[in-house]
């Protein structure tokens, strides 16, 4: 489809920016950011701009394949793959129950792929199996907004980047991980006069950026903020009237804060952090009416993260800094669509919408899609999927786009487990990765960036449409569509006969708006009665948007929370623990030899500091073990164009350096 330019997303990071895609021929597009789009105003990071390079043939899933008894695959019809999966998996929930199968989806999936795969898993499958590699870098924050907010709501938008006096990034090296929104920052820094502090145990390319760096001891965020939070009361920089009429939990807060870090020089420490140094960042955090703290894997990525998540926000509550023009907490999505996901219930402790499984929760679900069999708790959620199949309590598994052999912890376990599989499908576009060589029984091609077409949601709650602007290679075909054949065969063929992306997502929208009234976050019912034509031109839009009420750039500038009594939890600090292992694939360390880490990224292998320092065990999320293990360090190009292509972004290492963006 040559000819004029497409508007599209990029699919490497939750910033989200708009792109202008032209193709020229079937497997190349010329690539530029797109100037109308509020994410990025026509920016690109070094990742999007090379987008381009990755759509080439090379190492693509074409066609269906069956793994022969001898372990070789062979091309097979559509219809014989299909028939392949629908029948292994119910012939197991026959005999073994719902709880016997799973899927594991992927952040890079779309929403409306997401939505159908949900859908089937837990309305007529009858299992909440469902989980995705989002859970990997986004499950602390879910937790730590719903336990403060009752709700998963990013509060804040890309703007109040733009506008704070403060901005404080915590376990977050957005220079190479969220370039274009470090961007905005250092703009801000430079025409505005903000402050920029970044904490974190490395001295990293954002770190150089500062105006104070304080190099925080690996796990002891919740102390300082906890530190933070005690200075703030002594000092008289809390706003009492809002914690009085908008919170709960204060008190018990503080005295726990108190405990862990009464003063500076306890914070200090404990931290490792020079005490004028944390003096002068909680005089400043005091003194800023208009701060932003944003967070990333850092925080998430920890098995504190929950509790370092609602100690950044707990300080944001006491000084009633959130829900206004350039303040609150934020935390900054790793993944192009983990926001999306979590829309539509990918995670196993999610039902849909925003919904759990409480009993009422689950009956509205079940009315919505007049489901058969409605799973009626959660599910099993990532590391504790793959634990199962290994116990061989899971017997058929579905991985839709993400390689958790290589992303998950313990790959080696992963890896025997899958091989264990009674039906182990996986659908991807690459026809090679670390999954797959465990012994995957059925592979689906599915389609690629620039060739499918649906929505994904950016960590300002942002929904932005991916349009397809490339013919489908071989017989690839878009991933809702896979899972909506296979349903069919199931026997669902009513539930499950959507005809284009633009059909699922009218049903997700719907959905969303269903019974809502208010009390669920997530609400763009506004948007279900969408044309085709109107989905085709839908213009990037921040939910909420509701059918009944206006629309709302902020969430909580009324004050009102999700929690049952409508006012914010302050949640007490617990003692960090020790800390986990780090794992042995960690760039420099171990697995990975010397020769291949500048080849993955050469800007952090510098930088890096020795790796007991590190605050990011899951860095093998990166991926091409495999390939180094077997000395293929020739082939890792080749192989990251591949993975590239698709928008794995969770299993590359192409973080650009900040000279690198444009
Ligand atoms: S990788 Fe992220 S920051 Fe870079 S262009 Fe893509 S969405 Fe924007």
């Amino acid at each position: 489809m040559p000819g004029a330019s497409v508007r599209t997303t990029c699919p490497y990071c939750g910033v989200g920016c708009g792109i202008l895609a032209k193709a020229s021929g079937a497997h190349a597009a010329e690539i530029s950011g797109d100037p109308s789009h509020p994410a990025n105003s026509g920016r690109l990071c070094s990742k999007g701009t090379a987008l381009g390079d990755t759509l080439g043939p090379g190492g693509r899933l074409l066609h269906p394949l069956i793994r022969r008894r001898d372990g070789t695959l062979r091309q097979v019809h559509w219809a014989t793959a299909l028939d392949r999966v629908a029948d292994g998996f119910s012939a197991i929930v026959d005999r073994y129950g719902p709880e016997a199968v799973a899927f594991y989806l992927s952040g890079q999936l779309l929403t409306e792929d997401y939505y159908v795969a949900n859908k089937l898993m837990k309305g007529f499958i009858g299992s909440a199996n469902v989980d995705t590699n989002s859970r990997l870098c986004m499950a602390s924050s879910v937790s730590g907004h719903r336990r403060a907010f009752g709700a998963d709501v990013v509060p804040g938008t890309y703007e109040d980047l733009d506008t704070a006096d403060l901005i404080v990034l915590v376990g977050s090296n957005a220079a190479w991980c969220h370039p274009i929104l470090f961007q905005r920052i250092a703009a801000n820094r430079r025409t505005r006069g903000a402050k920029v502090v970044v904490i974190d145990p490395r001295r990293t390319a954002t770190a150089e950026e500062a105006d104070l760096f304080l190099a925080i001891a690996p796990g002891m965020d919740s102390v300082l903020f906890c530190g933070l939070l005690v200075h703030l009361a002594d000092t008289d920089h809390i706003d009492r009237d809002y914690i009085e009429a908008r919170t709960s939990g204060f008190a018990a807060a503080l005295n726990g804060a108190r405990a862990l870090a009464p003063n500076v020089v306890a914070t200090a420490a404990a931290t490792g952090i020079a005490p004028e140094k944390i003096a002068e960042f909680f005089a400043l955090f005091a003194e800023t009416a208009c701060v932003v703290t944003a967070f990333s894997q850092g925080v998430n990525q920890s098995a504190q993260g929950t509790d370092k998540v609602n100690a950044i926000i707990n300080c944001h509550l006491a000084t009633g800094r959130i829900g206004r023009r350039g303040a609150g907490p934020f935390s900054l999505t790793g993944q192009p669509n983990a926001m999306g996901g979590r829309e539509v219930g990918g995670l196993a402790n999610q039902l849909a919408a925003h919904m759990g499984f409480a009993p009422a929760e689950i009956e509205r679900a079940r009315r919505f899609w007049n489901a058969p069999r409605m799973a009626t708790r959660e599910g099993l959620k990532a590391v504790a999927m793959f634990e199962a199949i290994g116990r061989r309590e899971i017997k058929a598994l579905w991985v839709m786009g993400t390689n958790p052999v290589v992303s998950l912890p313990n790959g080696s376990a992963v890896r025997e487990a899958c091989g264990q599989l009674d039906l182990f499908v996986v659908s991807d576009n690459v026809i090679a990765t670390d999954t797959i060589d465990a012994g995957a029984h059925v592979l689906l091609p599915a389609a690629g960036w620039g060739e499918k077409d649906g929505t994904v949601t950016n960590s300002e709650r942002r929904i932005s449409r991916q349009r397809a602007f490339l013919p489908l290679p071989g017989e690839a075909r878009p991933d809702w569509r896979i899972v909506c054949e296979v349903a069919q065969r199931f026997g669902f063929a009513d539930a499950f006969s959507f005809s284009s992306a633009a059909d699922i997502f009218r049903e997700h929208a719907a959905l969303s708006g269903f019974e809502n009234d208010g009390t669920r976050a997530f609400d763009i019912g506004a948007l279900a009665e969408l044309s085709d034509e109107e989905y085709a031109a839908l213009a990037p839009v921040q939910w909420p948007l509701p059918k009944t009420a206006p629309g709302r750039e902020r969430f909580f500038a009324d004050g009102s929370f999700f929690t049952p009594d409508h006012r914010a939890q302050f949640v007490s600090p617990v003692a960090p623990g020790p800390r986990a292992a780090l794992t042995g694939h960690h760039v420099g360390h171990g697995r990975l030899s010397p020769a291949a880490a500048p080849l993955l990224n050469a800007a952090e292998r510098q930088a890096i500091e020795p790796v007991d320092l590190g605050q990011w065990p899951t860095d093998r999320r990166r991926g091409y073990t495999a390939g180094i293990h077997r000395g293929m360090v020739g082939t890792l190009r080749q192989r990251k164009v591949r993975t590239l292509r698709r928008g794995r972004s969770a299993h590359v290492d192409s973080r650009p350096s900040r000279s690198m963006c444009s």
